[in-house]
């Protein structure tokens, strides 16, 4: 899927590690998080001590991996990077909170996926800076408590709700991305233009940001999509008109709608007369999990008023129906 805001390869990673911020000046959105961050951060240094453990959610490509390194950059410190379906034993995060030097960062991507055992380490870790390690084995065995650095960790999920009650609780900052506006992404796609040396005027950096999702992990792949059309089809530089034919032959509408979205949307006007349809009964309409849509697909669609969430089930809002070009079943012509 081109505009999947999910990483895929490792060119990709590559690529994206080249485009992301280093300081929380360079980020550019975000500026309730951005101000406490300024702040707490600020705060901690002064006082000679650890930030406070740190909890981002929103959807993929969102800029908490981004954020979490950017926090360990302010605070002058070490960032250790893993994620919650890595952590498979309890000794692998015993290992890593060990190796932790005073007020590192440890960033947990996914922290929703840790298994059960692995949070148990966690909690007393998060709370005391202490955790509990078994020695020996059999009749022999004995636990021994081992004092930890004090230490930040940053956790990063795409839903706050799906994280157990005692793991929330331990965090002190709990933050919210939210999708950021055409302008907002403009900018980043001009800034990210820069570094690739590609050029682009205002309205092509606009158009492809308009049509991004929310997402600058979007922006940025349909940026280096646009090169290539340009390169080869429009002498190398990217204007409005550029990019639009470009993005058209990507699939990706004036929306911003791209494949995935349109079979979502399609089949619930199609299948389902607009909904109310559940969840399970989308999923297995599309044979996508439904996880997927709950994280990737429906936060977008139903920021931009295309779909509502009801107690009942999903429903397709009357801008769908207009933008399929269909009329809605039970309203006359209108
Ligand atoms: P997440 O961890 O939420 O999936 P990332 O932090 O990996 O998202 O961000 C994806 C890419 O988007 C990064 O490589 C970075 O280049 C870009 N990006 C994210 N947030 C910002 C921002 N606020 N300003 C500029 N670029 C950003």
């Amino acid at each position: 899927r081109i505009i999947s805001a999910q990483t895929t390869d490792r060119q990709e990673d590559v690529v994206e590690r080249a485009l992301r911020p280093k300081r929380l000046a360079e980020y550019v959105g975000q500026a309730k998080i951005r101000e406490q961050l300024e702040i707490f951060i600020a705060a901690a240094r002064q006082r000679g001590d650890a930030l406070d453990h740190v909890l981002l959610f929103g959807p993929p490509g969102l800029g908490k991996t981004t954020l979490a390194h950017i926090v360990a950059a302010e605070m002058g410190v070490n960032l250790r990077s893993t994620s919650g379906p890595v952590l498979e034993r309890a000794g692998d995060l015993a290992a890593l909170l060990t190796n932790l030097e005073p007020h590192d960062v440890l960033f947990i991507d996914e922290i929703h996926r840790l298994s059960p055992v692995v949070e148990e380490i966690l909690y007393p870790a998060l709370e005391d800076f202490q955790i509990d390690i078994m020695i020996g084995e059999g009749p022999a065995a004995r636990s021994v408590k081992l004092d930890l650095p004090p230490f930040t960790l940053v956790g990063a999920t795409t839903r706050a709700g799906m994280l157990t009650n005692p793991l929330r609780d331990r965090f002190g900052i709990v933050s919210r991305l939210e999708f950021y506006t055409p302008e907002e992404l403009a900018y980043i796609v001009t800034r990210s233009a820069r570094l690739l040396e590609v050029t682009i005027d205002d309205s092509g950096a606009f158009e492809i940001a308009r049509r991004s999702r929310g997402t600058p992990r979007i922006a940025n792949r349909l940026l280096r999509r646009v090169r290539d059309y340009a390169q080869v089809k429009a002498g190398g530089d990217i204007t409005a008109a550029v990019a639009d034919a470009a993005l058209r032959m990507l699939d990706v509408d004036h929306l911003g709608l791209d494949l995935m979205d349109r079979k979502l949307l399609g089949a619930m006007l199609e299948k389902f007369a607009g909904g109310p349809v559940g969840l399970d009964n989308l999923a297995a309409a599309i044979g996508e999990s439904s996880d997927t849509i709950e994280d990737v697909l429906e936060p977008y669609l139903i920021q931009q008023g295309y779909l509502q969430r009801t107690p009942r089930g999903r429903i397709a809002t009357a801008a769908i129906w207009e933008h399929f070009g269909l009329a809605r079943p039970g309203r006359g012509d209108g």
